[in-house]
């Protein structure tokens, strides 16, 4: 059963007011709040076992340890991952996806190859996979996205060739929302020989995900937009390819043997963790995943997908706002623009109202281009939002656009 006032409990900053009205928290595509529970965690790990990990022979490092490598396991089991060794512990999704690009690339990308990206992808998705066409002389192409936010998967067969390395994707849009058909997209690249690594950024916090099933090759989340803390990520990639793959950092516990000669690089996934990882954080990020299953990804889904068609509903019906995307499948994020206003104007008042929301250009500024728009206002949800903040939103819009809509 889904106990909204008991997980609302668990959130003490929700009882935050702001600017003399309670707190209304609808960023959390940008960064969900973290619940006691994992907060106490960390605080009890700094307090009672704090030691380096993977180094000491004593008592505390091997509690310290342990304790990082449950979280491994935990990880492990949250996205279905065959092996423990394939989960790569990073700063973040934006970490993840640059050791990926960088690695995988070394290894696999030669001049007058291609990498496919979408349209609606995060820079984080973007920005990698640029930076490495440069260095190896290869192209990176673009599957167009429809006006209702979906991509054009009828365009793979064109986009799809004997050159294309690997497809990068998002599982959900940080702007749209839309769920991509990862699965087929998966199928047809693998078809081509490609690659394909998913941005999970905007997925693991909202929906079950299941890497066997999806047969993706690497998979990305951050650990800070799913209830845990900021500075930890995984990557996850199928273990017969992260070996074929050379490490991206150099530095303690990537390494078997040093000599001035020669370096013997550690198996999988230290390979892959270079320097003093996370250690903390990482017990959070378990921490995290034990409260999300505690409560079940299914059950959370429901409960978002009721709060974001209640969302939408009313959003389409307020007349002087305009939604992006309406694709059938999609996560709890919803973007739109208010013709003549301008969304930091917007996002400033509906912060006088304790409302926070996010506006600029989403880190998608090409999908910004695709609506022909420079910025937009976007709400995204999370479990522990209520009904009722959607009516102090849409009461709060009202206002917006009463107030500063030239139309009005
Ligand atoms: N990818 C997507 C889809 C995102 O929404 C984000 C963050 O907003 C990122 C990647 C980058 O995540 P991080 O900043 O945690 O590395």
């Amino acid at each position: 059963m889904f106990n909204l006032d008991r997980i609302r409990e668990e959130f003490p900053i929700l009882k935050e007011r702001v600017h003399g009205h309670p707190l209304v928290y609808l960023d959390n595509g940008a960064t969900t709040q973290r619940p006691a529970r994992v907060i106490n965690k960390m605080n009890d790990a700094y307090l009672r076992y704090n030691a380096n990990v993977h180094r000491g022979v004593h008592h505390l490092s091997n509690l310290c340890t342990d304790a990082n490598e449950r979280a491994r396991q935990r990880a492990r089991d949250f996205i279905n991952a065959q092996r423990a060794e394939e989960i790569i512990f990073t700063r973040g999704t934006t970490e993840s996806i640059n050791l990926a690009a960088y690695s995988y690339g070394e290894a696999f990308v030669r001049p007058g190859d291609e990498i496919l990206v979408t349209g609606m992808e995060h820079h984080a998705n973007i920005v990698p996979w640029q930076m490495l066409c440069e260095r190896k002389g290869a192209t990176l192409k673009v599957i167009p996205v429809s006006d209702s936010g979906e991509l054009l998967v009828e365009e793979l067969p064109r986009l799809l060739t004997p050159a294309t390395r690997l497809l990068a994707v998002a599982h959900a849009s940080n702007v749209l929302g839309t769920i991509n058909p990862v699965r087929q997209l998966v199928d047809a690249a693998h078809a081509a020989g490609a690659r394909v690594l998913i941005d999970g950024a905007q997925a693991v916090q909202h929906l079950p995900v299941d890497v066997q099933a999806l047969d993706c090759d690497f998979y990305a989340f951050s650990a800070h937009k799913m209830y845990g803390p900021t500075g930890v990520g995984v990557l996850y990639g199928k273990r017969e390819l992260l070996a074929d793959m050379p490490p991206w950092q150099g530095g303690g516990e990537m390494i078997k043997e040093v000599s001035f000669e020669r370096t013997t690089y550690n198996d999988l996934p230290f390979k892959f963790e270079a320097g003093t990882p996370d250690f903390i954080g990482v017990i959070g990020l378990g921490e995290a995943i034990d409260y999300l299953s505690s409560i079940g990804m299914s059950a959370i889904a429901a409960r978002e997908e009721a709060l974001a068609s209640r969302a939408r509903e009313r959003l389409r019906a307020l007349p002087g706002l305009v939604l992006h995307g309406d694709a059938p499948l999609a996560s709890p994020v919803i973007s739109f623009s208010i013709p003549g206003v301008h969304p930091l104007d917007a996002g400033t008042l509906l912060d006088r109202l304790g409302i926070a929301v996010r506006t600029g250009q989403m880190c998608a500024e090409p999908l910004m281009h695709r609506y022909g728009v420079t910025s937009m206002i976007r709400v995204s949800f999370a479990m522990y939002n209520t009904f009722e903040e959607i009516d102090i939103l849409l009461d709060g819009l009202q206002r917006v656009i009463a107030l500063l809509s030239p139309s009005r």
